[in-house]
């Protein structure tokens, strides 16, 4: 058996949770949460791990030279790096609105990039 400390990241209190894993990785006990949520955290962060990811995006002929982007929905960890690797493969032209899907079902992740600003 195994122990994870961890800090819940779902809200601000951030509490400290332990995490009981099994020799196979399952997860036998999580202790320290204050609601379900941090038990759902801990749980994934164990077995499939994922992050928001936020970078930026070239933009040609606009009022800047590039629009910030974000992740519609958390990308598996694991994968973040190679997504970080096609998103700066990408250059778009202006204008560029807020929302706009800058690339589709990333890397087959089912996950989208948007644009998180306008340019104009
Ligand atoms: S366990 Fe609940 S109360 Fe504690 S940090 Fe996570 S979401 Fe917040």
């Amino acid at each position: 058996m195994t122990k994870r400390e961890m800090v819940c990241v779902s809200c601000p209190i951030g509490c400290a949770i332990t995490v009981e894993l099994d020799d196979s990785g399952e997860v036998i006990s999580v202790s320290g949460n204050s609601c379900k949520r941090g038990d759902a955290y801990a749980r994934q962060e164990c077995t499939h791990p994922e992050r928001m990811l936020t970078s930026t995006v070239r933009v040609e002929g606009g009022n800047l030279p590039v629009v910030p982007v974000k992740s519609a929905t958390p990308v598996p960890k694991e994968m973040l790096f190679d997504c970080m690797k096609e998103i700066n493969k990408v250059s778009l032209k202006a204008p560029v609105h807020f929302g706009d899907v800058v690339i589709e079902n990333i890397l087959g992740t089912g996950v989208n990039i948007i644009a998180t600003n306008e340019i104009y």
